[in-house]
């Protein structure tokens, strides 16, 4: 039988970097992923010469960014320009999201004008911490006065968010990822998958062991303590610690008396984020200037993300349109209204298409930090020691695939200091004798 320092349940950005922290530290470590390939949902996939993400996906300059710098990788893509239209009431408006398309946009009354350029003035300095307790509307009701400023505030944190309504997210964790997007967001070049492979590559350099195409169906618990990791396939693999970096509620799946476990809190006040996702290439665009929309009166997004970053291989543009979801979903109405934006933005669209890729529902956070009386999961759960947890469900403030990289360094960092821990509690032991 195999014998591992750090398991790793799960090869996704989460799973990778915790594997990668952890045989940085000289520890033997070993992946187990139950897909074909790495890279959960950050994987892209290669269709008639375009590279699509599974749906859009734009690198903030948060955790995750900070993480690939300090592993050495070269995080390859672009940052677009933020110009961009507003959808309200069916019609295409400029945007404002700078002084210049403030003064020029339809949008907005002079009283609205100059409430959001004072906004647009202070926003990027704001401390957002006193605002994690409450809810984007809360924020919204009480800071803003005009109601369109509202309108166009409740659109830029829903995608920075990806939460549908304005009651449930924390307003500070929205607001720190809208000051992040205001100072340019990076789209990559041939998609997520690039970078998968980078932190694949990394994590083999370092030494780690991977193991796809096998699925964990349980990690064995004995006297308290994690003792190994059991696969579909019947593999049985030592493990003094195991991060699983699943979602939360395959990570209370394979834990036995997982109830009796924080595990259990974690996963019961989990809320679910998806999105309904429509990726097109065309061979040009209809309508070059409008690239980049936010619906204000509907939860549609769109962004022509070959405008910054390298997507095909012949020049087609890649266009990700984007539906945040409710709890009622219908693919075929979702799939109507992806294409209806797309039709107002870049009508005559279906004769330039090349390919498309069209996902009804997309997981795109297993949780967020929301008002609900949340309480932040991991990194390690308490009652059985040597299992931790990570992924963009973990979070304790980070949002997205920033939550994702922050809790797999958690989840390393208190591997390390509880052996740390132990080390000096042996020393001083034999001093005493
Ligand atoms: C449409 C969409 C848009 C997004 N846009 C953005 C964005 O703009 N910016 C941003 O920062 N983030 C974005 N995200 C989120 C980002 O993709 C995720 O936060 C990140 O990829 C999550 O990584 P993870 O490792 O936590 O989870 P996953 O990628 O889900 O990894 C979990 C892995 O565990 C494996 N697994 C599960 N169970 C088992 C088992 N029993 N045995 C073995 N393996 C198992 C799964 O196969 C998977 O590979 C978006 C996501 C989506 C879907």
């Amino acid at each position: 039988m195999q014998q591992y320092d750090v398991v790793v349940v799960g090869g996704g950005i989460a799973g990778l970097t915790a594997a990668i922290y952890a045989a940085k530290a000289g520890k033997q470590t070993l992946i187990i992923e139950k897909q074909e390939r790495l890279g959960g949902r950050a994987m892209s996939m290669k269709k008639k010469g375009a590279y699509f993400n599974l749906g859009g996906h734009a690198l903030y300059k948060g955790d995750a960014y900070a993480t690939f710098m300090d592993l050495g990788i070269h995080v390859q893509g672009a940052e677009p320009s933020i110009e961009g239209y507003g959808v309200w009431k069916g019609k295409l408006s400029i945007l404002p999201t700078d002084m210049k398309s403030l003064f020029t946009t339809p949008l907005l009354s002079w009283k609205g004008k100059l409430e959001l350029a004072a906004w647009l003035g202070k926003l990027g300095k704001m401390d957002t911490h006193p605002y994690d307790r409450i809810s984007i509307r809360e924020w919204v009701e009480s800071n803003l006065r005009d109601p369109m400023v509202r309108n166009i505030f409740y659109s830029l944190l829903r995608t920075a968010s990806y939460v549908v309504g304005p009651d449930l997210p924390a307003a500070g964790p929205a607001l720190k990822q809208l000051q992040s997007a205001l100072k340019g967001v990076l789209y990559l070049d041939r998609g997520w998958g690039e970078l998968v492979e980078a932190l694949r590559r990394k994590a083999s350099d370092l030494g780690v062991r991977f193991v796809t195409n096998s699925l964990v169906t349980s990690i064995d618990v004995q006297d308290g303590s994690v003792r190994h990791v059991l696969c579909k396939d019947g593999a049985k693999i030592g493990a003094h610690h195991v991060v699983l970096a699943t979602p939360p509620s395959i990570a209370h799946q394979l834990v036995p008396f997982s109830e009796k476990t924080a595990l259990h809190t974690w996963k019961e006040q989990a809320i679910e984020i998806t999105a309904a996702c429509l990726d097109v290439a065309l061979r040009r665009l209809p309508k070059p200037k409008q690239q980049f929309v936010y619906g204000i009166d509907q939860t549609v997004f769109l962004s022509n993300q070959s405008r910054a970053a390298y997507l095909s291989d012949d020049g087609a543009q890649v266009i990700s349109v984007l539906k945040y979801q409710g709890k009622e979903t219908d693919p075929n109405k979702d799939l109507r209204e992806l294409e209806g934006m797309l039709d107002l933005v870049q009508p005559g669209w279906r004769e330039e298409l090349i390919v498309k890729q069209y996902l009804p529902k997309m997981t795109v956070s297993h949780d967020f930090m929301h008002v609900n009386g949340r309480v932040n999961p991991g990194p390690a759960v308490p009652e059985i020691s040597g299992l931790y947890v990570a992924g963009d469900w973990a979070s304790h403030g980070e949002l997205l695939v920033d939550a994702a990289t922050a809790s797999a360094k958690r989840a390393v960092q208190h591997i390390l200091s509880l052996e740390r821990k132990e080390r000096t509690d042996l020393y001083e032991h034999r001093g005493i004798v």
